[in-house]
């Protein structure tokens, strides 16, 4: 090579090289952003591994477009359509009663988006026996019109009833492992929600709500219920000082609450949101179980507890009340104008795999 050539050589080799690099780092620097911005979130569980879900944006939460021909009564904005309860959180979260809402102006807003609602139910053992009372009035009343995915999760496929259901809404049986014990079963569903949301929804499904099988649906349950994180108060305690909410109270747990701390106290039975918003909620639980399983705590009452915890430091942005979650053994109170969805009367002996 002449001498003049070497020099050309190195003299393209050090233009070229820089430019390289650059474009190098400029493709990361892009590619970094693209992702995160149109596919996700990086999800750190309380344990400091990371694992990275990709969900679609959610655009159409953000933004409501109602019909032009639909007429309907005038809001007040001085004159409430419920006195006797309160239908918002200090951190301004709606709570749902009835009366607070329009379900036809609802629907006309959210129809068009072709939202898709998933819905879990667990059916662990004898718990079998109630899925037929629950699948058929799920579908009277549970987003009656909009696209509908139940997943059963059982260790008795066998046991799940057919139930015919309407177009555009179907069930999926995800088999389980049994268990002899009641409170694992429980505990379990944080684990495989989470599993489930990874692995089957993502870029599919809306929403999500998780729901208790021993119950039936009497009353709608659709838009109205809608949210980024959507918990819905327990009747069992909602009139009580929260000193009085079973919460978990021994600070070597992670669900643990103060006596002094606490909005309302939510049901186990009955959670739901954006696909990403209760990911994250079930894997902190499920993170903050193992953690305090390894210490051999386990919580007062179990993942309830920790979505207790959870949603006391996560403010869920909407709240339903106990219209959305009563028990059948209790009598109705006033102020629930409706029973949306309630726990039937069961004999723990009979079903329990233990006491
Ligand atoms: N579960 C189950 N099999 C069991 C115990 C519980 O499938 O042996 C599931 C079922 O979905 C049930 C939920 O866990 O609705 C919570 O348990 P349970 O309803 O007994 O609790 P409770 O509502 O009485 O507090
Ligand atoms: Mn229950």
């Amino acid at each position: 090579m002449s001498f003049k050539m070497h020099l050309l050589t190195s003299r393209t080799v050090a233009v070229i090289l820089p430019v390289l690099l650059l474009l190098g780092m400029l493709y990361s620097y892009i590619w970094r952003h693209y992702r995160d911005g149109i596919f996700g979130q990086e999800v750190r569980p309380a344990d400091g591994s990371s694992s990275r879900v990709d969900f679609t944006i959610v655009n159409h939460w953000f933004h409501l477009v109602a019909s032009d021909y639909l007429e309907y009564q005038q809001p007040s904005i001085v004159q409430g359509s419920r006195t006797d309860v309160v239908t918002v959180t200090p951190w301004l979260a709606p709570i749902v009663w009835e009366g607070t809402y329009n379900p036809e102006l609802l629907d006309s807003i959210y129809r068009p988006q072709n939202i898709s609602i998933a819905a879990t139910v667990f059916a662990v053992g004898k718990y079998t026996k109630f899925l037929r009372d629950f699948l058929e009035t799920a579908e009277q009343h549970f987003f009656v019109g909009f696209k509908v995915h139940v997943y059963v999760f059982t260790d008795r496929p066998k046991e799940v009833h057919q139930v015919k259901m309407a177009s555009g809404r179907q069930l999926t049986v995800v088999p389980v492992p049994g268990s002899n014990r009641w409170q694992e079963i429980s505990a379990r569903r944080m684990e495989l929600i989470q599993t489930l949301i990874e692995e089957k929804l993502q870029n599919h499904m809306d929403y999500i709500f998780c729901l208790d099988v021993d119950s039936k649906f009497h009353g709608r349950w659709g838009t109205e219920s809608l949210g980024a994180l959507v918990a819905v108060i327990h009747p069992g305690y909602y009139r009580d000082d929260r000193s009085k909410f079973p919460y978990e109270r021994r600070p070597e747990s992670t669900a643990y609450v103060a006596p002094r701390k606490g909005d309302f106290y939510y049901c186990g039975g009955a959670f739901g949101g954006l696909l990403q918003e209760v990911h994250r909620l079930a894997n902190t639980c499920r993170t903050n179980f193992e953690a305090d399983a390894k210490k051999g705590i386990e919580a007062a009452w179990q993942e309830e507890s920790h979505l207790n915890r959870y949603m006391l430091i996560n403010k869920p942005t909407k709240v339903l009340s106990p219209e959305y979650l009563w028990q059948d053994f209790k009598p109705r109170n006033p102020e629930v104008r409706i029973i949306r969805f309630s726990g039937v009367i069961k004999n723990y002996a009979d079903i329990r795999p233990n006491v």
